[in-house]
């Protein structure tokens, strides 16, 4: 009996599959199984053992029952388990959706590495001015009527020991013009590009928070036709050769004399619309030659060196560019819009 049980365990213990486990089960307690031949065998015992070797038959049995189950219960659970480790290598996976460089971001680089190209280098200055650098080096000193035309964002400095009015959001990227000539003697080339804020009335074209990229440079011998030289072929580069691109007179404190540029509408064409207001001309950079106050503010000889400068709208020339009809588009966190670019 002992023998039996002995070797069902092992059996049993052996195994790894179902299909033999039944077979050992049949052999051992099936209507003919070793185990129940031996228990029907007992009636051929003396019957004064009867009673012993019926319980110890009985131990043996229950043991082997239950070894079979124990191993069944195993065998199903190992099976499952390898079923949720099969993978199925032909579905098709999930693309990790990949980030790009914002339009805006893509058009700065391009003017950057286009000035590069002309010997400017790039500056880098701070969002929060003063009204020195932002206006007062820049020729528009305090109550000057020009300060209008420049919705101005000043900070609260009741909690300091700054003059009120004094600490501002920057309106103009020219703010760096004051804090780089001070600093260096000419020549000078530098870009600035950065952010700029004004208490605008936003609209399709105007928004309270614009890019800009400032750009000077002052040497000997600097005229207005190197001014017209510069932008026109960074215009060509940025936007392609057949831009059509204007100049016109106008004023502005820093600079003597002034110009704005405009390139041709590319939302109309040319024809009108109201990204342009109906001109057919959109108005991308004021420019002009630096104003000798300014270069005295910041220690030049204005009569040994003379400069230009031009204040790229950024915002606008990515809208222009990629004939957006709105400006806002460009801060619209919808995925779906900046997907396009
Ligand atoms: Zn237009």
């Amino acid at each position: 009996m002992i023998g039996i049980k002995n070797s069902a365990l092992s059996l049993i213990l052996d195994t790894e599959d179902k299909r033999m486990l039944e077979e050992i089960k049949l052999q051992f307690l099936g209507r003919s199984g070793k185990l129940t031949l031996a228990i029907k065998d007992i009636t051929k015992v003396p019957v004064e053992r009867r009673p012993e070797i019926g319980r110890l038959a009985n131990e043996v049995k229950t043991t082997v029952e239950e070894a079979i189950q124990r191993k069944e219960s195993a065998l199903k659970s190992e099976a499952s388990k390898t079923r949720e480790k099969q993978i199925d290598v032909t579905i098709p996976g999930i693309k990790p959706t990949i980030g790009h460089i914002h339009p805006l971001t893509q058009v700065l680089w391009e003017v950057v590495d286009v000035f590069k190209t002309l010997g400017f280098q790039a500056a880098d200055g701070p969002e929060i001015e003063t009204d020195y650098y932002n206006f007062e080096a820049l020729n528009i000193p305090k109550n000057h009527p020009a300060r209008d035309t420049q919705q101005t964002l000043y900070l609260d400095t009741r909690e300091s020991k700054t003059t009120p009015g004094e600490v501002i959001l920057r309106t103009q990227t020219s703010a760096m013009q004051g804090r780089v000539m001070e600093k260096t003697k000419p020549p000078v080339r530098v870009i600035v590009p950065g952010k700029n804020f004004r208490y605008e009335q936003v609209d399709a074209s105007h928004g309270f928070e614009f890019w800009q990229c400032e750009g000077f440079m002052v040497d000997k011998n600097v005229r207005l036709t190197d001014l017209f030289g510069t932008i026109d072929y960074l215009l060509k580069k940025l936007m392609g050769e057949k831009t059509e691109v204007k100049f016109a007179t106008t004023n502005f404190p820093f600079v003597e004399p002034g110009v704005d540029t405009y390139i041709k509408c590319t939302v109309c064409k040319g024809a009108g619309c109201g990204f342009c207001k109906g001109s057919g001309w959109s108005e991308i950079m004021p420019a002009g030659m630096i104003h000798p106050n300014v270069l005295k503010t910041a220690g030049y000889d204005h009569k040994k060196v003379s400069g230009f400068a031009f204040a790229i709208g950024l915002s606008r020339l990515v809208t222009l560019r990629y004939e957006m009809k709105d400006l806002r588009l460009l801060t619209n966190p919808d995925l779906r819009i900046l997907e396009q670019f």
